[in-house]
């Protein structure tokens, strides 16, 4: 198999193997190095000095105010006529959005599972030749970014593990808060990784019973959220935490099934959406279909973020398509935070919908203030001082023509630390705007999410410190408007009880106990 490395034990009813590649090394920006090749050496300088291995240059542009950074995407998929490894490629391609740092997927025979991941993003980790040794009619995808433990390739997903009858592959979406607890039912030295997903699948993979049976013995054990896709040799696994709160669909294809994150994911590999996942359920797909368990009552609260900022427009959560609720969340901001302007521009691409929807409902025209730079995530060298400093400019940069003498309206999903939004007033104002009125598509952000989103701390966000006047003025905008929360939740036509809302307003549905809320507690435990 090109570029593995490291195989596994055979086991005596199935082989499986874990290809960590080894070809050119990667740099962290994950392109090939002219000047160190392969083997053993290789691999430990780039695992060793891997700390962001997406090359995404925006990360690196202002790292005092990264936007609020996603979960992760999972992927599943049953079908035996199909080549899975390239429909979870296209379906990981679909969520890439929901990680950047890492990129996995695990295909079975019906013998032997063999699992190939990298750091870096879906396109950079996969090439064809190494999606054609990937043949198999399950297969289970992963794309990530870290919410417990560091970013480095051991944490990569799937996560793979013997079992008694043969091996596991799994992959997360969503963040427990009861890593430790768990990870104390594990003999001490048998994890290898750093994350919650790696205990999940310890506890899976150590069960005497089979996957099923020790699937509804350990789910009810973890809290907080989870969306899985795990497979044996035989069999694709979907469950979802009791609250549901990150989303988790089904879907169908001619001759097999998928499961997916997003809506978004199922279309683009043809499949049809059969239903979600619900919250508290098992689904195991085999040859003999799919079938259904409960392993809790379901409790739902799903994610309010995901309707924000997380999933893509062209997804549906709950029936409800996130774009028709965007484009009403900025009709209802309209309504709640009126202001006399000239123009709508939104912060592309998240401010757009919403910007629509004001525009829509005040009257003022929609256009486009900024041009943005779409390869920015993609360029691999490292900005000069000079250009650092310039920052969000590389990003996105003012249309002075639309701009000049007008009295703007502009508008952004969220504000997390502020930074950006500040640059954005400045930008703006020395194009020549008159007024700048600033409008949030999202009440503010004063609580970090313990449940997979990965919001700066209480103390880094600017709503979790300052009033939404203290706010303006620190934007140096002429105004700003926040929708409320109420008017949030009613355009997602959820009910409130059925909603998580804490980062917005400090009510956590799962209590999540002190010492569980860090990134790196399983790393700071060994220390
Ligand atoms: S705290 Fe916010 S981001 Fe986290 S799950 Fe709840 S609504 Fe979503």
């Amino acid at each position: 198999m090109p570029g593995e490395a490291a195989r596994h034990a055979d086991h005596p009813q199935g082989t499986a193997s874990v290809a960590r590649p080894s070809y050119p090394l990667r740099t962290p920006a994950g392109r090939a190095s002219p000047t160190r090749g392969g083997g053993s050496s290789a691999n430990a300088a780039y695992t060793g000095h891997v700390s962001r291995g997406d090359g995404r240059l925006s990360h690196n542009l202002d790292p005092r105010d990264q936007s609020p950074q996603d979960a992760c995407g999972v992927f599943g998929v049953w079908a035996p006529d199909e080549e899975v490894s390239k429909l979870a490629y296209f379906g990981l391609y679909a969520l890439q959005h929901r990680g950047q740092e890492s990129a996995g997927i695990a295909v079975s025979d019906g013998a032997r599972i063999v699992v190939f991941k990298d750091m870096g993003l879906v396109s950079q980790v996969f090439e064809e030749p190494v999606l054609n040794t990937l043949r198999g009619h399950i297969a289970v995808g992963h794309c990530r970014y870290s919410t417990t433990g560091s970013s480095v390739w051991e944490n990569a997903q799937p996560t793979f593990r013997s079992t008694e009858s043969g091996s596991l592959a799994l992959g997360h979406n969503g963040n427990l808060i009861n890593t430790p607890e768990l990870a104390a039912r594990i003999p001490a030295g048998e994890l290898t990784a750093t994350t919650d997903t790696e205990v999940l699948t310890a506890l899976l993979a150590d069960g005497e019973g089979g996957v099923e049976e020790t699937a509804l013995e350990v789910l009810p054990l973890a809290r907080g959220a989870y969306s899985l896709v795990f497979m044996n040799e035989r069999t694709l696994y979907a469950a979802r935490d009791p609250q549901g709160i990150r989303p988790l669909v089904l879907g169908r294809l001619e001759h097999g099934w998928v499961v997916a994150s997003e809506t978004a994911a199922l279309d683009i590999v043809g499949a049809t959406f059969v239903r979600e996942v619900e919250p508290g359920e098992l689904i195991a797909i085999d040859e003999a279909g799919v079938r259904s368990t409960r392993f809790a009552v379901a409790e739902p609260k799903g994610c309010l973020f995901e309707y924000v900022y997380v999933a893509r427009p062209d997804t549906s959560i709950a029936g409800r398509s996130i774009q028709a609720t965007r484009v009403d969340v900025g009709r209802r901001l309209a309504r709640e935070h009126p202001v006399e302007a000239d123009l709508v521009i939104p912060t592309p691409e998240s401010g757009t919908p919403a910007a629509i929807g004001y525009a829509e409902e005040s009257g003022i025209p929609y256009g486009q203030g900024f041009v943005k730079n779409s390869y920015v995530g993609r360029t691999f060298i490292q900005p000069s001082q000079t250009i650092r400093q310039l920052g969000i400019r590389l990003k996105l940069n003012p249309l002075r023509e639309a701009i000049e003498g007008k009295r703007l309206i502009v508008v952004d999903d969220s504000i997390v630390r502020g930074n950006t939004q500040r640059a954005i007033v400045k930008m703006l104002r020395e194009a020549g705007a008159k007024e700048v009125h600033v409008r949030i598509s999202s009440p503010p952000v004063a609580w970090p999410c313990f449940y997979g989103i990965d919001f700066a701390t209480r103390a880094e966000l600017i709503a979790g410190n300052l009033s939404v006047e203290e706010i303006r003025q620190s934007l140096g905008a002429d105004t700003l408007g926040y929708i409320s929360l109420d008017e949030l939740i009613a355009a997602t036509q959820q009910d409130k009880s059925r909603l998580c809302r804490a980062c917005f307003d400090g009510v956590y549905p799962i209590d999540v106990a002190e010492d569980a809320r860090g990134k790196h507690l399983l790393e700071e435990a060994r220390r």
